[in-house]
């Protein structure tokens, strides 16, 4: 069998082609490599891991990589730990070669998924994708890419507009419940950290990576397991992407809003139309990628028979340092760390002795806390920063997991629980997007903070007790993670750490159940619920894939 060997430019998609003899690709796993040791080395330091003759390489690339920094003793060493790719002959043996087999040391490179399927059965149908954040774009890509005739709605507005919007939100503090941080060109990640990190392994995260780097993004986003893009270089490549779907036929429809659906009554039921604030718009598919802040569409999509379910979700704070404090507890204060860069962290806290687990989630390093909310009158923190970390600041949100034994039953009892707090924050601030402030050594002991440092917190902060303000539950979880941070990264917990809240909506407290194989929703025939606002998502990546992967289902099946 030929190897099809791909690769990806910035001028083109991806470049494919036969490696002329057989070939097949190894992924030689935890090579050790100096902070200066230069790239060129990798594939000799490689092929002797895996015990392969140099010469015997065909290719050779990063699949991952990322920094260890664990203290040996007093000891610290920092190094990277690559995983790379070797294409070697098919069929190569040696004795070394087949004992790093067996030791696990050598494993077959997964094979990445396509976007294009053969003979797609969609081909030539035509499909609704509502929402314009990472869900909703992939699987408008896909889509485009198989031939089906695409119409994007999203309530916001493009990117230029939407971000006067945005400026005229922190100039008058009153939000545009259309246009803001969360709607619009690009979604909820558009003003973001654009980390790009994902739990799932999934055989689309490389193909929706190389379409990123296709449209400007660093090459290295593909393998760096902390990759990130940052919000400026984000708002350069989202209309590059936008350009190559319109290419495709994708139409976009900004400032629609989904207003309800038009169906034909039948068991299962199938969507006629979308109905939107710009009109109806006929389909034979749809695929509902609204986010997680999207209530008043979820509230009249459950009225109209979409199931909705109660899920768990995580509430907390945002916690905000000198980034220099962060840096230094991560990597010390060797000549080394000055390589890396903002150095980021990700805490976790067990379950013990009744207190619920809690987790850091979201770390920003040289970043920006902002007001990611659309609706006046709630409060609701979340972090961004640009390509460089430029900012003296580092925060993350502290979270921990609520669920309807927390909140109660009903599929919206969970989102009434959100809003009541992010209302109660909201006025604990002033009533003007303040937010309230307490250093975290005054959170530990309950008592209201003097005065609050300076914070990157676009509408500036003021002293709050932020430990009475929050449930106990989030309280508990806080304080003792805080503690347990503490001996991680020394002076975490000190009135060098600012507690910001609300952070309310890491992740949604609702779910659109759908069928495991088709992804379609139950009691539907042609509805997709996708990413985020469906529960099947929990960040950029894992929304874009999942966009991806519906619309792959629908291009595959048809319905
Ligand atoms: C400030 C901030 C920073 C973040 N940083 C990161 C990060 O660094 N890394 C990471 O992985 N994740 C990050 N996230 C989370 C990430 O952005 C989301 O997980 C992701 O965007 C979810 O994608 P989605 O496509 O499911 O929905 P969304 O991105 O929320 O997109 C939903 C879209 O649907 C539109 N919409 C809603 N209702 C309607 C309607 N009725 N009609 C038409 N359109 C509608 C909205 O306008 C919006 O554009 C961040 C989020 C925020 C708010």
């Amino acid at each position: 069998m030929h190897q099809v060997q791909r690769c990806i430019n910035r001028e083109g998609v991806v470049r494919e082609g036969l490696l002329s003899t057989e070939a097949r690709t190894w992924r030689v796993l935890n090579i050790e490599m100096r902070l200066d040791e230069p790239e060129s080395q990798l594939r000799d330091r490689a092929a002797r891991a895996a015990g392969i003759d140099p010469g015997r390489v065909r290719g050779c690339r990063i699949a991952r990589r990322s920094v260890d920094a664990r203290r040996h003793g007093k000891e610290r060493r920092l190094r990277f730990i690559v995983h790379a790719d070797l294409v070697i002959d098919d069929g190569y043996r040696g004795e070394r070669f087949d004992a790093a087999v067996r030791a696990g040391k050598v494993v077959e490179a997964p094979r990445a998924e396509r976007f294009e399927v053969a003979g797609a059965l969609a081909a030539g149908k035509r499909a609704v994708v509502v929402g314009s954040g990472p869900a909703g774009l992939y699987a408008a890509l896909v889509l485009g890419l198989n031939g089906v005739a695409v119409d994007l709605i999203d309530r916001g507005a493009e990117l230029k507009t939407r971000g006067k919007d945005v400026v005229r939100f922190h100039r008058t503090r009153v939000p545009n419940p259309e246009s803001n941080l969360l709607f619009g060109e690009g979604g909820a990640g558009t003003y973001s950290d654009g980390k790009l990190y994902t739990r799932v392994d999934d055989p689309l995260e490389v193909p929706c990576l190389e379409m990123l780097v296709a449209c400007g993004a660093p090459p290295d986003i593909v393998y760096d397991s902390r990759a990130h893009i940052g919000t400026d270089k984000l708002h350069k490549i989202l209309p590059v992407l936008r350009g190559r779907m319109e290419a495709l036929g994708v139409r976009f429809h900004w400032n629609t809003r989904l207003d309800g659906l038009v169906l034909d009554g039948g068991s299962p039921q199938r969507v006629r139309a979308v109905r939107t604030s710009s009109g109806d718009i006929p389909c034979d598919a749809v695929f509902l990628a609204v986010g997680h802040s999207a209530r008043d569409s979820i509230r009249l999509l459950h009225a109209q028979g979409v199931r909705v379910e109660a899920k768990p979700f995580q509430l907390g704070v945002r916690i905000e340092h000198p980034q220099e404090l962060i840096t230094r507890g991560r990597y010390g204060t060797g000549p080394e760390a000055a390589r890396l860069g903002p150095a980021s962290y990700n805490l976790i806290c067990k379950a013990e002795g009744g207190v619920p687990a809690s987790f850091s989630f979201c770390m920003c390093p040289g970043g920006t806390i902002v007001s990611s909310t659309n609706i006046a009158g709630l409060l609701c923190t979340n972090g961004m920063s640009n390509s460089t970390h430029s900012s003296r600041w580092a925060n993350a949100a502290l979270v921990t997991t609520f669920g309807p034994a927390e909140y109660g039953p009903g599929p919206f009892a969970g989102v009434e629980f959100q809003e009541a707090l992010e209302r109660t924050f909201f006025e604990a601030g002033g009533g003007d997007y303040t937010a309230p402030a307490q250093t975290a050594d005054d959170f530990v002991a309950g008592r209201l903070s003097a005065a609050t440092r300076h914070s990157s917190y676009t509408f500036g902060t003021t002293p709050g007790r932020i430990d009475q303000l929050l449930p106990r539950l989030a309280r508990v979880a806080i304080a003792r993670a805080l503690l347990k941070y503490d001996q991680q990264i020394s002076g975490f917990k000190s009135a060098e750490g600012l507690l910001v809240g609300l952070e309310s909506r890491s992740s949604g407290p609702i779910r659109l159940p759908r069928d495991r194989e088709t992804a379609i929703a139950d009691g539907f025939a042609n509805l997709f619920p996708m990413g985020e606002g469906a529960g099947s998502a929990g960040g950029i990546m894992s929304a874009a894939i999942d966009g991806a992967r519906c619309a792959l289902h629908y291009v595959r099946d048809g319905t």
